[in-house]
């Protein structure tokens, strides 16, 4: 089944409402295996309301409107498609009903206006709006099995009304079963991804596979639809498999998870205490656990030691390997992990010392190297690493790279 959606309404073009409608929409006809083919916006003007309900029309099975039910006489959306499909409007009684007897309900006589809000074009299937006054409808157009869904404007609403009415018009509209798997990959950027699995994405029919990249994490999505459910998941199982063959040291969740979530939950998992002493990230790395519910459970404490002193004081490194070595160090960067867990007796240490620029960099040292060691149960290691970019990149390359460790060590089976 082909979907597009109309958002109607002024507000949405100038920017004072967010289209939240719409992503709603996508994401729930998607999980459906119904494919969404368009978005538009247009504001509250019939001309170019038709035009693109017409376009719609033309290019999908189902159109969904969203927005222009409401009393007031910029709200036209009804009488529009009833125009588009050259249908009358009529007045549905039991509607009508309804409306004033949600005006009674608080007290209030229903004002005049909202009278409109009880018409329809002829034929349409009405649909009681329990969270509101507008009413919502599907209409069939004549002749075919195209529809177009009218539904109100306000989330909560249309929420309401998809849930109650939709999800099953559709379910039984479209046959067509689907499922998907989200692998979310780290340390490896997109081309690089892409390039793994060149032939697989060129090669593509059914599964489908797509890539997202955002804040350092990959997201490949791996679909099958088609008519048998099982057949779907046993195709996206092979896939997922062919692409575990290839990068799956990278991959660290089958269902989408961010991965400072999925060591959370293994940290919990497996009952271990964690610790953090951070210098050039300055907290941010343990924030990204503590930032989750549950980090109470697993984390001891988190240091951030931005001077030599502090490394001294704090985590007991010493003034001969400061000096020596200097605080971006393997030695420095040993030490400081080294005496966390001594203090701390957890099970988990991670240290960060880098030097994260823009200024502060040398020859030997320069902008953005940084060294990240790991406590485990006793073993210590520590790792070089050279991240380009300003300031803020350096530091969220180091975080998500720090992660990344933690993660192989703490056991790669994803879930
Ligand atoms: P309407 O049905 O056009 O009177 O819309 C009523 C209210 O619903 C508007 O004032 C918006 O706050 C909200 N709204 C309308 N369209 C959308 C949309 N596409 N996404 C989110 N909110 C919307
Ligand atoms: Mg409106």
């Amino acid at each position: 089944m082909r979907v597009g959606i109309l958002a109607i309404g002024t507000e949405l073009l100038m920017g004072q409402t967010v289209n939240t409608n719409a992503s709603y929409l996508s994401r729930e006809l998607s999980e459906m295996g119904i494919s969404v083919f368009y978005h538009y916006t247009v504001g509250d003007n019939p001309g170019r309301i038709q035009l693109h309900l017409n376009a719609l029309l033309e290019q999908c099975d189902t159109v969904f409107t969203t927005g222009g039910l409401g009393p007031t006489l910029d709200d036209i959306t009804k009488e529009v498609v009833a125009n588009t499909l050259g249908l009358n409007v009529i007045l549905d009684q039991h509607s009508l009903e309804r409306i004033k007897e949600r005006f009674g309900l608080f007290n209030k006589i229903m004002p005049e206006s909202n009278i409109r809000q009880a018409y329809f074009p002829e034929g349409a299937v009405i649909l009681d709006n329990d969270c509101g006054t507008a009413p919502a409808c599907i209409i069939t157009v004549k002749d075919t099995d195209k529809n177009i869904v009218v539904l109100p404007g306000p989330p909560k609403e249309m929420k309401h009304i998809f849930e109650k009415y939709i999800r099953s018009f559709l379910l039984e509209k479209n046959q067509q079963a689907m499922y998907s798997k989200y692998l979310s990959i780290y340390d490896l950027g997109e081309s690089s991804v892409e390039d793994a699995l060149m032939d697989l994405v060129i090669n593509q029919t059914n599964p489908t596979i797509a890539t997202y990249a955002g804040d350092g994490k990959v997201l490949l999505r791996i679909t099958s639809s088609g008519l048998v459910k099982e057949m779907n998941e046993i195709a996206v199982e092979d896939m997922v498999a062919i692409v575990k063959s290839r990068i799956g040291s990278h991959v660290i969740s089958e269902n989408g998870d961010d991965i400072d979530k999925v060591i959370l939950r293994k940290l919990i998992e497996k009952s271990l205490k964690i610790a953090f002493v951070e210098s050039c990230t300055g907290g941010l790395l343990s924030y990204s656990l503590i930032k989750n519910p549950g980090s109470s459970d697993v984390i001891d404490s988190a240091l951030v030691t931005y001077s030599n002193e502090s490394k001294m004081r704090e985590v007991g490194v010493r003034s001969e390997t400061l000096q020596t070595y200097g605080a971006v160090s393997h030695q420095t960067c040993h030490e400081m992990v080294a005496g966390l867990a001594a203090k701390t007796g957890v099970d988990f240490a991670v240290s960060v010392t880098g030097v994260a620029g823009p200024t502060g960099g040398t020859r030997e040292k320069p902008v953005g190297l940084v060294y990240i060691g790991i406590y485990d149960g006793g073993e210590i290691l520590t790792f070089e690493n050279h991240f380009t970019g300003d300031r803020e990149t350096i530091q969220r390359r180091t975080v998500l790279k720090a992660l990344k460790l933690l993660y192989d060590r703490l056991g790669s089976e994803t879930n």
